[in-house]
């Protein structure tokens, strides 16, 4: 009921588009969702990572399942909300990409061997600079949908790597070089098959160096899910 109220007080706005958002809408408003032009199937997105995983990357590195909702656009309405996800405070459209990529693994079926849902950690001074972890969000809306636990701090961010925007695939890689360790504590650690969640993925640089330190701290098998995914030409 509060929600009512505040709403009625302070009417929120699409993040993309600045409408005004109808009772029950959350940050994006339904013209703006279906301009985002996902995937045609929910096998789709999932593909396109492995494509590019294994061409940057080669077949040891690719995943042992993956889901995508959109693929990315250096412009229009779907950039402009993860960019507003990303710097501009907009945890809870984390949230809203977490349940809908929630969704998509549970119509695909494959979220019956996850054990738990890893977000990719933020360097600590980036996490407080940021406030949050944009991921950590999407990995909080999948998790509701899909009912598994998030393990956040399984593994950690040593280095504190700037914007990886504007870098060649050789220095990318070079920059996630042991980019990420597991955490020191036993308690942390994971076992069987963790679903590990970014919000874009590039060339997979990110998510190549933190699935293996999952499996340092006891990942048999590292699943990838991503809101977006930058397509090969
Ligand atoms: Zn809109």
């Amino acid at each position: 009921m509060l929600e009512g109220l505040a709403h009625l007080l302070f009417p929120e706005v699409c993040v993309v588009c600045r409408k005004p958002l109808e009772s029950g809408e959350r940050q994006l408003c339904p013209a703006c969702l279906v301009r985002f032009a996902p995937f045609p199937d929910s096998l789709a997105g999932g593909q396109a990572v492995i494509r590019s995983v294994n061409s940057h990357f080669g077949l040891g590195a690719v995943p042992s399942a993956a889901w995508s909702l959109y693929p990315y656009r250096s412009e229009g309405p779907l950039h402009d909300a993860l960019h507003a996800l990303k710097y501009g405070g907009l945890f809870p459209l984390g949230r809203l990409f977490g349940r809908r990529l929630g969704e998509l693994v549970l119509a695909s079926g494959g979220a019956g061997s996850v054990e738990a849902i890893v977000p990719v950690p933020l360097h600590p001074l980036k996490r407080i600079e940021r406030t949050y972890n944009q991921s950590g969000a999407i990995a909080g809306g999948m998790a509701e949908v899909l009912g598994l636990p998030v393990a956040e701090g399984a593994i950690e961010r040593r280095v504190h790597t700037g914007s990886q925007t504007g870098l060649s695939l050789v220095e990318r890689r070079r920059n996630m070089e042991g980019a990420f360790r597991p955490t020191s504590r036993a308690s942390r650690r994971v076992s069987g098959r963790v679903l590990l969640v970014d919000d874009v993925l590039t060339t997979g640089a990110t998510l190549v160096a933190a699935a293996s330190a999952l499996k340092e701290a006891g990942a048999e098998q590292v699943a990838f899910a991503v809101v977006a995914v930058t397509e090969k030409e």
